[in-house]
C-alpha cells in the first residue's frame, strides 16, 4: 500500500478536503506546509514574520525557509512510517529537494495525487471560502497571484511527477463527493 503520498492542485481545488479523507482512509499522519506557516505567523516566531508578508501578497516563501522546515517535519517520529504532504512540493526545485531529503531517509515516494480543476472555476469557490474563513490571502487579486504562481510555478511539478511514473491524475471537477469517489476508487 502507498505510504508516502503528496497531493497536489491548485489553490480552491479541494485540496486541503481530499487530504483529509485520505488520511482517514490510509490511516497516514498528515501535514500541510501553509498551515505550518499559518501556525509559525500566529505564534509570531522569526520565521512566521518572514512568511507573513509573503503570503499575504500571494508569493512563495522562499525554499532556504520551506526546505529545512519540510526536512525537519519529515525526519520527525511522527513520519516515520509514512505520510501525506498537503501543499508541499510547489516547484520542481522542492520535488528535487523532496527526492533528497527521502533518499537521505533511504526512502521515495510511493504516489502523488493531482487534483485537476479549471483554473477559472476556482476563483469563484475561493472567493466563496474567503467568505467564512477570512484568510488575509483569499481577496479576489491576492487569489488570481496565487493561481499565476500556481500555473507558472507549481504546475510543472505534475509533469515532473508524470516522468517519475507515480502520478494519479484525479478530475477535481464536481462535487467534493464526486471528486472522494474517483479518489477513493483508485487506493
Ligand atoms: P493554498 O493551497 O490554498 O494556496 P496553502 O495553505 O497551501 O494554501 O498555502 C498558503 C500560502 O503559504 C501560499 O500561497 C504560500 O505563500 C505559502 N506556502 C505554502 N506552502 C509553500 C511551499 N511549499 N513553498 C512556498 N510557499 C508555501
Amino acid at each position: 500500500m502507498s505510504k508516502r503520498i503528496v497531493i497536489l492542485g491548485a489553490p480552491g481545488a479541494g485540496k486541503g478536503t481530499q487530504a483529509r479523507a485520505i488520511c482517514e482512509k490510509l490511516a497516514l499522519p498528515t501535514f500541510s506546509t501553509g498551515a505550518m506557516l499559518r501556525e509559525e505567523i500566529a505564534a509570531g516566531t522569526e520565521l512566521g514574520k518572514t512568511a507573513q508578508e509573503l503570503i499575504n501578497q500571494g508569493c512563495l516563501v522562499p525554499d532556504e525557509v520551506i526546505n529545512p522546515m519540510v526536512a525537519r517535519t519529515l525526519n520527525s517520529e511522527k513520519f516515520a512510517e509514512g505520510f501525506l504532504a498537503d501543499g508541499y512540493p510547489r516547484s520542481v526545485a522542492q520535488a528535487q529537494n523532496l527526492k533528497k531529503v527521502l533518499a537521505e531517509m533511504g526512502t521515495d515516494l510511493d504516489l502523488v495525487i493531482n487534483i485537476d480543476v479549471d483554473l477559472e472555476a476556482v476563483v469563484g469557490r475561493m472567493l466563496h471560502r474567503a467568505e467564512i474563513e477570512h484568510r488575509a490571502d483569499d481577496t479576489e487579486p491576492v487569489i488570481r497571484h496565487r493561481l499565476k504562481v500556481y500555473h507558472e510555478t507549481t504546475e510543472p511539478v505534475v509533469e515532473y511527477y508524470r516522468n517519475e511514473g507515480i502520478l494519479l491524475e484525479i478530475d477535481g471537477n464536481g462535487t467534493i463527493e464526486e471528486v472522494w469517489e474517483r479518489i477513493e476508487k483508485q487506493l
